[in-house]
């Protein structure tokens, strides 16, 4: 898939929706709340050494609230609270509480592994939270504890279920699937929700921060469709509204709906419409790095609103046209960077 080109004579707007000069505009805003978690997905995060933000660099609920309702003002209508894990920074149900009733917020999601949720799933949804999408990235628990590096499967099958009795619906399950190590649970995955049709499974593409494990553990969306085809007939249901950069097929036997994101094979940077907040008050504007002041100095350094807006619609005009993932080892770019910018 290829960039997006510049819009020729496309000029700045001083006013209106978040657009850059590709033309694309940007409705949607992923908060991480905090660069920890009580996880250690081999995948993500190294088992020891890392070094956390300091706290008092933590971007305070209220500030994320003043930040969200300045984007809200500015067309952005879905929020997704993010991580490390979000449901370790404590109090989680207020800023839940504060977002939903900012004015234009239309839908307010988290991603999160579960391994906190359950008894909390009743709090999220009276807090005003729409829907959450759990981490999972096997059925065997065993293989679920390697993988997490310690973590419990039945607390997040158990998560699974509290939100679904909660209406947090869909519940939509991400299983990052790497060659040689999980997947064989392409076909468990589905037939262990075989019977949950609010549940939507979907398989992503691991990302990969070098190119030898690019070589070695990288499986293309393409090729995990075909292992379900082996099995399912799989008619196409193509990228839902809300569903993100998803693709979803049905699966006709059972009636499921699964999906499959695919940042490396099938760049979608064409149609980005996401911003991503960090913990520690940085936005990036593209997966990839930028260099540019935190917002989190910008508010405060006593900005008004005003000015917050105007410093995120010069951002907006300096993005970028996409990254680099499909570049073998291009990924690079985000190493270390899923704990902070969360996904
Ligand atoms: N802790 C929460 C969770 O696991 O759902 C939220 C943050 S986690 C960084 C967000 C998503 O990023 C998860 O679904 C995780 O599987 C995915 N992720 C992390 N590292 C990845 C990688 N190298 N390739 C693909 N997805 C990755
Ligand atoms: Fe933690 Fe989520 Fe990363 Fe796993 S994927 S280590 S649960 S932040």
């Amino acid at each position: 898939m290829s960039l997006p080109p510049r819009i020729e004579g496309l000029e700045r707007p001083t006013d209106g929706a978040l657009i850059d000069p590709y033309g694309r505009v940007h409705t949607y805003l992923r908060v991480s709340v905090t660069d920890r978690c009580n996880y250690r997905c081999t995948y993500c995060m190294p088992a020891a050494g890392l070094r956390w933000m300091p706290r008092e660099h933590l971007l305070s609920f209220e500030e994320i609230a003043r930040i969200v309702a300045v984007f809200a003002s500015m067309g952005v209508r879905k929020v997704r609270l993010t991580g490390g894990e979000p449901t370790v920074r404590s109090g989680l149900e207020d800023l839940v509480s504060q977002l939903s009733s900012i004015e234009g917020i239309e839908d307010l999601a988290m991603t999160t592994n579960g391994h906190l949720f359950a008894r909390r799933a009743e709090a999220f949804a009276l807090a005003g939270l729409d829907r959450i999408n759990v981490s999972i990235d096997s059925v065997d628990p065993v293989q679920f504890r390697e993988l997490t590096r310690g973590g419990e499967l039945q607390r997040v099958l158990d998560a699974i279920e509290a939100a679904r009795r909660a209406r947090l619906r869909p519940v939509k399950l991400n299983c990052v699937v790497i060659r040689g190590t999980n997947d064989d649970q392409i076909t468990a995955m589905v037939e262990a929700f075989a019977d949950r049709p609010d549940v939507v499974v979907r398989f992503i593409e691991f990302m990969p921060f070098s190119a030898v494990q690019r070589r070695r553990q990288h499986l293309p969306a393409a090729q995990m469709r075909a292992r379900l085809e082996a099995r399912y007939t799989l008619s196409p249901l193509g990228q839902r509204a809300g569903g993100g950069p998803a693709i979803e097929w049905r699966l006709e036997e059972t009636g499921q709906r699964v999906g499959f994101i695919s940042p490396i094979t099938e760049h979608f940077c064409h149609a980005c419409d996401r911003l991503r907040l960090q913990a520690d008050g940085h936005l990036r504007t593209c997966l990839s790095r930028e260099a540019a002041p935190s917002l989190r100095e910008i508010l405060r350094g006593g900005a008004s609103d005003a000015e917050l807006a105007q410093h995120l619609r010069e951002r907006l005009w300096a993005k970028v046209a996409g990254h680099e993932a499909h570049l073998d080892g291009g990924s690079r770019a985000f190493e270390g960077a899923m704990t902070s910018v969360g996904g």
